[in-house]
């Protein structure tokens, strides 16, 4: 086991973080992986807690992944900051924070590419084309240059989840995927990186996403099993905030992410919302009281 509650070593060669890895891999410890963009906050920290906890080196990687954006999203104002990010995993004892440049990843004459199937072509898949490709892309790139025994995912991106555990399985991965509960502001607003970019008032808001999936659970664990009263109840709690836009909210089967018409067994919530010009999304699992 490591020492914890140190800086984290920084490296930004593939070459040289499998290097330090070896020892760790020969020696029969085992890697925890977290992938990230940054900008971290509470969510991210609860997944690198996991990862400490339950391995004997721990790994971050901190990488804003450009073809997962599409055109005129926010890959450019994304933001950055390397030595604020590190300085917050020093206090969990993070071992290596592995920051690779972009021709580190995607060196010149990359030409190869994950396609993922039919888990992602709905929902975020359908709203931004392509976004899916990047991310299995750049997740099994990830995982090939770390070489994980456990990866550590949050829920807040449900599908993405799906996706990657496909990925994994489809391609015999020998590494385990270990999600983690979505981490909430104490309002109940998702935690994440682009709600930076939420004014004040949008901010406020933004309440409204959170609102509308606990009342839905609320309603299923009282009885209501009626997928379309409960998709119209959300849409009606969203639109109290005057400037929310929805891209879509379902009510789906949580491993198919088929949407489903009547709720008798546990089923996810999944909706996209711009306030403001600020994209969010949400999920939770709804679960009917008389379920297993
Ligand atoms: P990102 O930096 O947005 O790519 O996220 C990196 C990882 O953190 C992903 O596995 C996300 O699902 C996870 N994550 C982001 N926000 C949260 C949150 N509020 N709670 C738990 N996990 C999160």
């Amino acid at each position: 086991m490591s020492l914890h509650k140190h800086t984290p070593r920084i490296v930004t060669r593939t070459h040289e973080l499998r290097l330090a890895l070896k020892g760790v891999r020969e020696g029969g410890r085992t890697i925890g992986f977290v992938p990230t963009m940054g900008a971290l906050h509470e969510g991210h920290l609860s997944l690198v807690r996991a990862a400490r906890a339950e391995c004997d080196t721990v790994v971050v990687s901190i990488y804003v992944n450009p073809t997962q954006f599409g055109q005129g999203e926010d890959f450019d104002r994304y933001p950055r900051d390397l030595d604020a990010d590190t300085q917050r995993l020093s206090d969990i004892g993070v071992d290596w924070v592995f920051a690779p440049t972009d021709t580190e990843v995607y060196p010149p004459g990359f030409d190869t590419w994950v396609q993922p199937g039919k888990m992602a072509a709905s929902w975020e898949g359908k709203c931004r084309p392509g976004h899916f490709r990047g991310v299995a892309t750049v997740v099994l790139k990830l995982f090939s240059m770390v070489g994980p025994d456990r990866a550590y995912f949050g829920e807040k991106d449900y599908q993405q989840l799906l996706v990657i555990r496909r990925m994994v399985s489809d391609f015999n991965l020998p590494l385990t995927i270990c999600p983690h509960p979505t981490v909430r502001e104490p309002d109940g607003l998702a935690m994440s990186s682009r709600n930076a970019y939420l004014s004040p008032e949008h901010r406020r808001q933004a309440r409204v996403l959170s609102q509308s999936l606990f009342w839905a659970s609320e309603q299923v664990a009282s009885g209501e099993q009626s997928a379309e009263k409960l998709v119209t109840g959300m849409r009606q709690i969203i639109a109290k905030a005057p400037d929310a836009a929805i891209d879509y909210v379902a009510i789906v089967d949580p491993d198919t992410l088929v949407p489903v018409s009547t709720v008798t067994t546990p089923v996810q919530s999944l909706l996209a919302v711009r306030i403001g010009g600020v994209r969010l999304i949400d999920n939770a699992r709804l679960i009917p009281s008389a379920s297993p």
